[in-house]
């Protein structure tokens, strides 16, 4: 089936449309494509439908993760050198289909589409290729139900334990394993037998900046992850009347949660980092109530792990400075803390040689956001990652874009990438 389809980006283009209505609101334009729901097991079952269309070999994981293999004859054995290629190691591309709640189209869905419409254009191209080739579909990369980002990459690498992922719960109280049975998986959470046949993964996404607006470039490849992390601010102080109560009497936690979030934004503008409140519980939340309580979730990244510990510090020691004044309680606990990653030089360099002929010097920049290949990386795999050109660099929000043009390039830019990767 594969074999007709088109070298004009038909395939990619017929991709975007059929994936374009699942999870959107009308109502914002933009996506909730939570783990474990029915829209992302409609996603799931779209991309499995693809990979049967190109009669790849489904692998899922017990950790939500679905992987499809393209092994040719020359990958899987050879009558001559049968040992050497039996072990040698697949490329793994691929993303994530999950996004952040009210996200964009490309984050994620991109590096996906884009991974199955290259391994059409290396088949357009007659390359038999002589390693396994896997396209990955990660779960629940974005953390937007369980709190934890990458958790489906986190558990296949043993970042994060089967235990602590059990004890996961959605904000309604649902925990993880049954989010997952209710989908119809079957978990088996840990480290995932996959990942022993992994020797490089390239994951392609949309940029989330505007690094190659400025040098003019359609794709660019990566040189690693900002370390950041989740940390959980719990502010308690004593609910009471709106109305009868005196300023001067008030415990009031909120007060203490503003400040916090004033001082947050103050202190990594200045250290050039960056500080986020993006997420609030208040309780009673009740206009006419002082609340006893306000929970925020404070996303900190910085460029080396020395000042992602200071920044992370110093918020929380004006959060208890704030705290004695304002007679209320503060605690923190960090939910997730992903270290500095470097991808693999060699193999980012590989690459940018590679691609040179066609793309000229493609441009390597930084990423402040976090990746299933950031974790990957970390636990030992040579990863890569390309980027594709965002005219905004508008990302997690429905206004995220990036032009057909540019997917295309991406998609071409990838297949070379893979073809450097597996001849
Ligand atoms: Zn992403």
């Amino acid at each position: 089936m594969w074999s007709s389809m088109t070298e004009s980006g038909g395939d990619f283009e017929q991709m975007w449309r059929d994936l374009a209505p699942l999870g959107r609101s009308s109502a914002s334009g933009g996506y909730f494509r939570q783990p474990y729901t029915p829209v992302e097991g409609e996603l799931r079952a779209w991309f499995i439908e693809q990979c049967t269309a190109r009669e790849l070999e489904l692998e899922p994981d017990g950790n939500g993760n679905l992987l499809a293999w393209w092994s040719p004859p020359a990958a899987r054995s050879s009558s001559v050198e049968t040992t050497q290629v039996e072990t040698t190691q697949g490329v793994l591309i691929g993303s994530h289909l999950d996004s952040v709640l009210d996200g964009g189209a490309y984050d994620g869905p991109l590096g996906v589409v884009s991974s199955l419409a290259a391994i059409d254009r290396l088949r357009e191209r007659r390359v038999i290729p002589r390693r396994p080739i896997a396209v990955g579909v990660f779960a629940e990369e974005e953390g937007s139900r369980f709190g934890i980002a990458c958790l489906g990459s986190r558990l296949a690498a043993g970042a994060t334990t089967p235990e602590a992922a059990g004890e996961l719960r959605d904000r309604d109280g649902v925990p993880l394993l049954d989010a997952m049975t209710g989908a119809g998986l079957e978990p088996s959470l840990g480290r995932a037998p996959w990942l022993a046949r992994i020797g490089t993964f390239v994951e392609l996404h949309v940029e989330q900046g505007r690094d190659l607006v400025d040098r003019d470039a359609a794709v660019g490849l990566a040189t690693g992850i900002w370390p950041h992390g989740r940390y959980r601010f719990d502010f308690t102080g004593d609910a009471n009347h709106a109305g009868t109560t005196r300023m001067a009497d008030r415990h009031d936690p909120m007060l203490t949660y503003a400040i916090t979030a004033l001082a947050a934004s103050k202190h990594a503008a200045a250290a050039g980092q960056r500080a986020t409140f993006g997420r609030l519980e208040v309780a009673p939340n009740g206009t006419n109530a002082i609340p006893s309580r306000v929970t925020a979730w404070l996303d900190a990244r910085c460029d080396s792990e020395t000042e992602l510990v200071r920044l992370v510090a110093e918020i929380k020691r004006q959060a208890s400075e704030r705290a004695d004044r304002d007679g209320t309680r503060v605690r923190v606990s960090a939910e997730s803390v992903s270290g500095d990653v470097s991808f693999d030089p060699d193999l980012t360099q590989h690459l940018q040689a590679g691609l040179a002929d066609r793309w000229g010097e493609v441009p390597v920049i930084p990423t402040m956001a976090g990746h299933d290949a950031g974790v990957l990386a970390a636990a030992g795999v040579p990863t890569a990652m390309m980027f594709v050109r965002n005219p905004t660099g508008v990302s997690h929000a429905p206004s995220e874009f990036a032009d057909m043009a540019d997917c295309l390039a991406g998609v071409d830019a990838l297949a070379d990438a893979l073809e450097v990767l597996v001849s």
